[in-house]
């Protein structure tokens, strides 16, 4: 009787393995097998990107070549799309381009974006490496789209370096281009793998003060001084810098100070940067900072001209569970749990309003020696490197499973928006 009920179960479990592990692993195998043969052609893509080394709206022979890589995989490109004219001039993104391959039915949508825009001294940042890790994703996802519910979205977000102005990730959400995203993917190379998601909010302000001008020596009575105002405005921040928690940066600059020493100034302007670990802090800091500019208006008889920027960033949402399924599949592809590190000094994106938007990942993989930094020559040789490009491989694999696994495994995308929602309730605190 017991023989009989272990003969029964040892059948009854052969068969569900053939139905959910089975193909699942047969998938997998497909995927990663798929980005081995795509990679020798996408290493050469990467070498041209790198090439090309164009900056921020000028990335034109890149996004060309990246649409066509995209089309031969059999993804519906759309290029010049569409977005708030305030932002980008005529409202249409031209180095921005949007992919979509659908799958078996409905199910669903796993985005993964491209960066490939350049530094003035080139792919210090190599953003190369990001658009090609990423191609090579969807390469592995195209292969198994036609068993596979739902859909993946490719979406090319130039002009990154410059994000704080809104021409890249910024425009490309309010024109709605990531709408229908479940999950979305990027992935950035540095001088360590690492899952650290923080990034800093940031937002800047603009002070311009008017007084009177005057003879400074001969009158000075009868001028009221703009560069005070500024003076002013910058004493008041130093004041608040005792009462700001240990992650909030405030910087700025004199952007006018005056003319001919002698004439009392009557335009100044100054601007600041106001950045923390999470939105609200961020804004709080912001708030202060503008009463500081305030204050110096008072202080000084000046009039203060200010409005709010158009754009600022927030910090990304971090999602737990779905750091848990990349980092799962970066250890199986031989990625040991002693190489992650977190990272030590922080920087903002506009990659901040994406993951505010969606649950979303950034994968950071090590193309350089420990301590290169990000913007030097050094990381811009090593994007181009060989070693790099492993990385860049084991990488973009680790996408295209992760991604596989929220197309396909329901209770788990669940837990991941769950996780995202509460965060977001939270302002990501
Ligand atoms: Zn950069």
């Amino acid at each position: 009787m017991k023989k009989a009920y272990s003969v029964m179960l040892i059948a009854v479990l052969s068969v569900m393995f053939f139905f959910t592990a089975g193909p699942v692993l047969a998938d997998s195998k497909k995927i990663t097998a798929a980005i081995d043969e795509a990679s020798k052609n996408c290493r050469g893509v990467s070498h041209q990107i790198w090439e090309f080394k164009e900056t921020g709206l000028q990335e034109v022979k890149s996004s060309a070549l990246l649409k066509d890589e995209l089309a031969k995989l059999g993804y519906k490109v759309t290029g010049d799309l569409k977005v708030p004219d305030d932002l980008v001039k005529d409202g249409i993104a031209k180095t921005a381009f949007k992919a979509e391959m659908a799958g078996k039915g409905p199910g669903p949508t796993v985005t993964i974006m491209l960066e490939y825009d350049a530094l003035a001294i080139g792919h210090a940042c190599g953003h190369n490496l990001i658009a090609t890790s990423g191609l090579m994703a969807a390469a592995g996802l195209a292969k198994v789209m036609k068993d596979t519910p739902g859909r993946v979205f490719v979406i090319g977000t130039p002009d990154e370096e410059r994000g704080s102005l809104g021409a890249g990730k910024v425009a490309l959400l309010e024109g709605g281009h990531f709408e229908g995203s479940d999950v979305v993917f990027i992935t950035h190379g540095a001088d360590r793998w690492s899952m650290d998601q923080r990034l800093l909010a940031m937002k800047r302000a603009n002070f311009t003060f008017k007084g009177k001008s005057a003879h400074a020596a001969a009158a000075p009575h009868k001028g009221i001084n703009a560069l005070r105002g500024v003076m002013l405005t910058f004493n008041c921040v130093d004041q608040l810098r005792e009462h700001l928690r240990q992650d909030v940066r405030i910087h700025g600059v004199v952007v006018k100070g005056g003319g001919p020493v002698n004439i009392v100034p009557e335009l100044a302007q100054a601007e600041f940067a106001c950045r923390a670990l999470d939105t609200p802090t961020m804004e709080d800091a912001y708030t202060k900072v503008v009463r500081c500019a305030k204050a110096g208006e008072l202080g000084t008889g000046t009039t203060l001209e200010f409005k709010e920027p158009r754009v600022a960033l927030k910090s990304a949402i971090v999602v737990p569970p779905l750091l848990d399924v990349v980092h799962a599949n970066l250890k199986g592809l031989g990625i040991a749990a002693g190489e992650f590190k977190d990272f030590d000094e922080l920087a903002s994106s506009d990659l901040g309003m994406v993951g505010d938007s969606y649950p979303t990942v950034n994968v950071w993989f090590k193309i350089a020696p420990e301590g290169t930094a990000l913007h030097s020559e050094a990381l811009r040789e090593a994007a181009n490197s060989d070693e790099a490009w492993k990385a860049a491989v084991i990488t973009g694999k680790a996408v295209a499973l992760s991604a596989y696994e929220m197309l396909t495994k329901p209770e788990r995308l669940k837990s991941v928006q769950e996780s995202f929602k509460t965060a977001k309730a939270k302002g990501g605190k």
